[in-house]
């Protein structure tokens, strides 16, 4: 779509967004019906963002019989196309964003300039780096008690971890399972005192301390996992179906780092209140920027929020 707001030769775009996830498409639909002319650029490896990775959706509103992942997000991108998004699978592997035009570099080289640009680049989790837990990712192997922990009712499960988060996904799914084991590496837990008297009291939950999980078992889905003494070298084997990597996330925020304020972990900072980041013009949503909930249905309204605050700077600048 040619013209002067979508960065013909000469003139930059209003806005870009980077990444093609929950938050990234949302913020695309929302500049597009304020006829922003947004140019997503969705990255290679992930288009679609992480629910493109995944099966059923169940807690999207919207659909009450559930969702598939990638059906979901082949309609958010869809429905951003509709209203006169555009979409370039291709990453970002440059950024100049201070000044008010921003110069992204995209993985063939080409650059893209606007006015403003949403950072929506999602966040991945840590993994535990297992022979054969990309085959198993879905069929037993899960980093998301709220998404999944539904789908294992009654069953006997493992939570590796020692965190809050790893805490609070034990205590969310000892309500569904038969049991849960945290397996973790240390002594002792480094989650806070109020969520370590919450698990602890839980009579669903048993602890596997100073231990690793070493290995998964399982031909097409899992059904155990090898855990081994970090201080005898013993091994045990648990007879699970569901286990529960809770070992923290990395915000894809790297390309940002020394040009968007980011917090120890990683995550971009912003405004409170706000998706603005410290750069004029430039925005984050998502779960680069959320540590706390890191839903679908966050990343959807944070991204929404970008785009009207980006209307907004636009609107100022004249
Ligand atoms: P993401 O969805 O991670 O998207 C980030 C995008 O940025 C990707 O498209 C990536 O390619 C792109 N990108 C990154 N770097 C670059 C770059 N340099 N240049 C261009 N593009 C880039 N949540 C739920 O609410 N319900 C569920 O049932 C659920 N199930 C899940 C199951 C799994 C297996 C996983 C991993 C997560 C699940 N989640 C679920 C969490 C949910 O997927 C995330 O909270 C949500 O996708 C975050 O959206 P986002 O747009 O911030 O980031």
């Amino acid at each position: 779509m040619p013209g002067a707001r979508d960065g013909g030769a000469d003139e930059p775009r209003e806005v870009i967004v980077i990444g093609s996830g929950p938050a990234g498409f949302t913020a695309a639909l929302y500049a597009a019906r304020a006829e922003l002319c947004p140019l997503v650029l969705c990255g290679e490896a992930f288009q679609g963002g992480a629910l493109a990775t995944t099966t059923e959706v169940e807690n999207y509103p919207g659909f009450p019989e559930g969702v598939q992942g990638p059906e979901l997000m082949d309609r958010m991108r869809a429905q951003a196309e509709r209203f006169g998004a555009e979409t370039l699978e291709r990453d970002v592997v440059t950024v100049e964003l201070t000044g008010p035009v921003k110069r992204l570099t995209d993985s063939r080289g080409a650059v893209h300039r606007a006015r403003a640009v949403i950072v929506a680049t999602g966040a991945g989790h840590r993994r535990l780096g297992l022979p054969r837990e990309d085959e198993l990712a879905g069929h037993g192997v899960s980093w998301c008690a709220t998404c999944d922990g539904f789908f294992f009712r009654g069953q006997d499960l493992v939570v590796v971890g020692g965190g809050d988060t790893a805490l609070e996904e034990a205590c969310f799914l000892s309500r569904y399972a038969r049991s849960v084991t945290v397996v973790h590496r240390r002594p002792e837990l480094r989650a806070s005192r109020v969520m370590r008297r919450r698990a602890l009291v839980d009579p669903g939950i048993t602890f596997l301390l100073e231990h690793e999980v070493v290995e998964l078992r399982g031909a097409t889905s899992l059904t155990g996992v090898v855990a081994r003494s970090v201080r005898t070298g013993g091994t045990v084997t648990l007879p699970v179906t569901g286990l529960f990597e809770a070992i923290g996330h990395i915000p894809r925020s790297e390309l940002f780092a020394g040009v968007l304020d980011r917090d120890e972990n990683g995550y971009l900072r912003v405004e409170p209140g706000s998706t603005r980041t410290a750069v004029p013009g430039v925005f984050a949503a998502g779960d680069v920027a959320d540590h706390v909930y890191r839903q679908a249905v966050t990343a959807a309204g944070s991204g929404c929020a970008a785009a009207l605050d980006a209307e907004r700077y636009l609107a100022a600048l004249g």
